[in-house]
């Protein structure tokens, strides 16, 4: 599961994050929607503690992510920054997928899937051997020894999907994973990720792709200038929101 606990952030003087309170169930798929510039990609960024928070707390599994509680002498608690290896440690637990792929574009298919297990100490031999797994997983067994420039921006993206997983991480964060695809090629990835929240690995997915999350998502948050303005089952905030900015954003998507 995932929590995050009276979460903010501020770039300047601009509130970003504006008092986050969540709580995602393990094997769930939430669904972030949201205007533009309303914190969804902070927000995910937070979680994995790309984007530390000026105040609040995740937890993934019970465990504080990027920081840990420490008592003063006085006895007052407060947050303390990780040493960076354990942040990085922490994070290679967490599936990140980009909206640009952000592939090594000099690494094959494969080698941009074994990369952080080999990175992590698992043999290449291993490693190999899984991410050939993986690509398969994703429809991509075939292109294994592809270049990214080589292959199609859907399944560019499908390696980036593949190499989230190698690790295989306890969660999987994905931020607008099909907004720079042209449209053929939405199709997909979409079928990808359907079939990783079917398998049950918690997802939390930045998407305009209303359709799709009222299919895969069991919960949907709706966030506008930083603050959830309503969250629920996807028939409730999707169908039948109840509030006018909600209401406004879907028809605009829609
Ligand atoms: P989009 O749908 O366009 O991706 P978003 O909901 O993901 O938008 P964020 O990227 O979280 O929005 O940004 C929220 C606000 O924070 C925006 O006003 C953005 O300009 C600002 N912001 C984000 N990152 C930074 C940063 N590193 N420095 C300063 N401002 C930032
Ligand atoms: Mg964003």
């Amino acid at each position: 599961s995932i929590a995050v606990a009276g979460a903010v952030k501020s770039f300047g003087d601009q509130r970003v994050i504006d008092g986050i309170d969540l709580e995602l169930a393990a094997g769930s798929v939430t669904v972030v929607l949201g205007p533009s510039g309303s914190g969804k990609s902070t927000l995910l960024r937070a979680i994995n503690h790309l984007e530390p928070l000026d105040r609040g707390v995740v937890t993934i599994g019970g465990e504080t992510i990027g920081v840990r509680l420490r008592t003063g002498r006085d006895g007052t608690q407060r947050y303390k920054e990780l040493p960076e290896r354990q942040i990085l440690r922490q994070r290679s637990r967490i599936g990140f997928v980009f909206q640009h792929f952000n592939l090594f574009p000099h690494l094959t298919a494969l080698e941009n899937v074994a990369e952080g297990p080999v990175a992590a100490g698992v043999s290449r031999p291993v490693a190999l051997r899984r991410a050939q797994d993986l690509l398969e997983r994703v429809g991509l067994g075939d292109r294994a020894g592809a270049r990214p420039r080589q292959l199609s921006g859907g399944q560019q993206q499908r390696v980036a999907i593949a190499r989230a997983l190698a690790l295989e991480p306890s969660v999987v964060l994905l931020d607008e994973p099909t907004s720079a695809l042209d449209p053929e090629l939405v199709g997909e990835v979409l079928g990808v990720i359907r079939s990783l929240a079917d398998s049950g690995t918690t997802l939390v997915i930045v998407t305009h792709e209303v359709a799709f999350a009222r299919e895969v998502a069991d919960h949907v948050v709706f966030l506008d200038h930083g603050r959830i303005v309503e969250q629920g089952p996807p028939a409730q905030v999707i169908d039948t929101p109840q509030h006018a900015r909600t209401r406004d954003f879907l028809a605009r998507v829609r």
